[in-house]
């Protein structure tokens, strides 16, 4: 058969240890005898970011917003004991912070649903995706431990010199202090990504903070969704029977746990790294979730949501037999090919996608699984397949479809 043609490349980011290998067999036996594979290809792997002084990451992130999109293999973020292991000449930076920088993107994040991997919620009958802000709040935040009895004011002081100024607490002795900021264009890009992705996905959107208590902070998130809302979205959203829904976080914290799925909840920056954790592990794995980075110009972004599976990657050099789970990684290739395909028009492209997805769940719900699936699945008799034969198996199921 005439292998399926592409117009325009994807940006492809190759990674780092186990992932990196899963990245080559996924592409060798799933991709490529099927796809006439187009791409322009970075490789993100540390050995070459610290040949290129970490050019070579900047430049897949231009590429990204040139093409509009990329798939991603996770990534080594490198810490001190990384220094040393691959001699680097610096700390580079993470990855994805620098894509994320550049593409000035929202995380979605949703779980990959299959039978025999049940939610721990039992009316979770659908995916819930999450959406997190990714910019400032707590995580650039400036701290003080008050030593002693004090005045702690709030002051803003404008660039013709003018101050405002607002008491925090007249200390009466030691205590803490916490100074937090977030900007309207960052939150303006948010929102954006939010009602892009929602339209693009057709599902209701959620947004929810806690604006009855923070009257200024978390309100100005809620009026500016409300207002790019009302200018923006409210037809498209309409002609698409869809819905924007707010509410406060403790009513949308209650409301996630007696829902069905089949949303996404969007989630200021803290929010966003607590409920993404426990949505994650109530839906079974990490292996097992996908994650795509939007950004407000409609640029797409790719990747599993998991590590490099570090422990894995060591065994496997040691010649031992691994197990690792490829379906996120998978699941990154097939949304870019997807999103490719629909942004060129490539209807047999968007086929193979989905046709690649249905495979893969397809060869879980027949026992063949790797063994992080085996250990929570409720299935019975499953087989507990190694990182290169489930991949296999995958392929097979697809030549049955
Ligand atoms: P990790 O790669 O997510 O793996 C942590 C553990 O989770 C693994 O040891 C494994 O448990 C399990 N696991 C994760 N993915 C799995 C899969 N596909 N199949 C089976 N089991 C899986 O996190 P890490 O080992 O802590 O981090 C390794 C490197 O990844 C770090 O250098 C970090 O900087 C980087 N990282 C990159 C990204 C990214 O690029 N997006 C994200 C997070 C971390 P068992 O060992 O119990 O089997
Ligand atoms: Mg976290």
């Amino acid at each position: 058969m005439a292998k399926i043609q592409m117009t325009t490349p994807l940006v492809e980011m190759d990674g780092d240890e186990m992932t990196r290998i899963l990245w080559q067999m996924i592409k060798d036996e799933l991709i490529c005898p099927y796809v006439d594979l187009k791409t322009e290809y970075y490789d993100l792997g540390l050995e070459h970011r610290n040949e290129t002084d970490d050019k070579v990451t900047m430049d897949s992130a231009l590429a990204t917003q040139k093409y509009g999109v990329a798939v991603k293999c996770a990534t080594i973020t490198p810490n001190a004991a990384r220094m040393t292991e691959y001699n680097l000449k610096e700390m580079w930076k993470s990855p994805n912070g620098t894509i994320r920088a550049t593409l000035d993107g929202t995380v979605f994040r949703a779980p990959i649903i299959v039978k025999g991997i049940e939610p721990c919620v039992r009316n979770w009958e659908k995916p819930i995706t999450l959406a997190r802000h990714a910019y400032g709040d707590v995580y650039k935040n400036t701290e003080i431990k008050v030593p002693g009895a004090g005045k702690a004011e709030l002051v803003f002081t404008a660039e013709d010199g003018t101050e405002i100024r607002e008491l925090i607490h007249n200390f009466k002795d030691g205590g803490i202090l916490q100074g937090i900021h977030n900007t309207d264009a960052s939150i303006a890009s948010f929102a954006k990504a939010c009602f892009n992705y929602a339209l693009d996905t057709k599902q209701d959107l959620w947004f929810a903070t806690k604006d009855t208590i923070s009257k200024k902070y978390d309100h100005n998130f809620k009026d500016i969704f409300q207002e790019i809302y009302d200018a923006e979205y409210k037809e498209k959203f309409e002609a698409a029977g869809i819905e924007y829904f707010y509410t406060l976080i403790d009513d949308a914290v209650a409301r996630v746990m007696k829902a069905k799925g089949g949303f996404i909840w969007a989630c200021k920056n803290y929010d966003g790294d607590v409920m993404s954790d426990m949505v994650s592990s109530a839906f079974g794995s990490l292996a097992m979730m996908t994650s795509v980075l939007v950004s407000p110009s409609g640029v797409y972004e790719y990747e599993a949501a998991h590590g490099t599976v570090q422990r894995h990657y060591y065994k496997h050099l040691e010649g031992e037999e691994t197990s690792t789970n490829s379906v996120a990684t998978i699941f990154a290739w097939t949304g870019a090919l997807r999103k490719r395909g629909e942004l060129d028009g490539n209807k047999e492209l968007m086929e193979f996608a989905n046709k690649l997805e249905k495979a893969t769940l397809q060869t879980i719900e027949s026992g063949r699984m790797t063994k992080d699936l085996a250990l929570i699945t409720s299935l019975k008799d499953v087989i507990v397949c190694n990182s290169q034969d489930f991949i296999k198996e995958i392929r097979k199921t697809y030549e049955t479809l």
